[in-house]
């Protein structure tokens, strides 16, 4: 039981490594002095199931917060074409497209507190605020290479001239800031299909880091959510 906790937390601990180097870029001796702490924990005193789970939660509640705002982009997107539309049919969509609207204002808001939770729950010190430090930055996920490598992937806006990434939906909604997901709009308008199974697959691979061994895919989805800067 102990040296599987062990394995468990060499797995976390391969999830950093490489990050120093990135932090060392961006930041100074502050961001530094967390990275060591934060070994330490982890190596010595991190529950790695208690910090795996929190870190699996926390990436599916940001995605789904950008799902969201994505889809609120697309519903206004539409209710303006509607709008300045005269047929009666396009007219008559109205109605639900705005009750569609509502309803996802209230998901956010939802999400939202969910996620305010999820980050008041993070187990360890230095891991919060190292998360924390990377989040207080708007840009955060425009510069991680990985990310952007990963949008562009997935087939995302970051593979294109498009630059949707750069340019948040809404700017109340910072929460939902980030790279693409299935419901972007501008990567909808140019998916002329319903996504079958293996295509979502592709929009999202799959990650669950309370599953170990970590998979790449897990591993770099850890690094670059939870711990580095670059
Ligand atoms: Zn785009
Ligand atoms: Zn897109
Ligand atoms: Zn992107």
């Amino acid at each position: 039981m102990k040296s599987e906790s062990k394995h468990k937390k060499l797995a976390i601990f391969g999830g950093l490594s490489g990050c120093i180097e990135g932090a060392t870029r961006v930041s100074a001796n502050w961001m530094r002095w967390q990275i060591v702490r934060g070994k330490r924990l982890l190596l010595w005193e991190t529950n790695p199931d208690v910090l795996s789970r929190w870190a699996q939660s926390v990436i599916e509640t940001e995605i789904l917060l950008r799902e969201v705002t994505q889809q609120e982009s697309f519903v206004k997107e539409c209710i303006q074409i509607v709008n300045a539309n005269s047929d009666p049919v396009a007219k008559a969509i109205m109605p639900d497209m705005v009750e569609e609207l509502i309803n996802l204002d209230h998901e956010y808001d939802r999400l939202e507190r969910t996620y305010e939770t999820i980050v008041d729950g993070c187990p360890t010190g230095p891991i919060k605020s190292g998360y924390l430090w990377i989040r207080s930055q708007s840009d955060w996920y425009l510069r991680s290479e990985w990310l952007r490598q990963d949008c562009i992937n997935r087939g995302g806006c970051c593979g294109r001239s498009c630059g949707c990434c750069e340019v948040p939906p809404d700017p109340r909604r910072r929460k939902g800031w980030g790279h693409c997901t299935a419901k972007c709009a501008c990567c909808k308008s140019l998916r002329d299909f319903q996504a079958n199974e293996r295509d979502k697959r592709l929009l999202q691979p799959k990650y669950d880091l309370t599953a170990f061994p970590w998979s790449h895919y897990s591993r770099q989805m850890f690094r670059a959510y939870i711990w580095s800067p670059d």
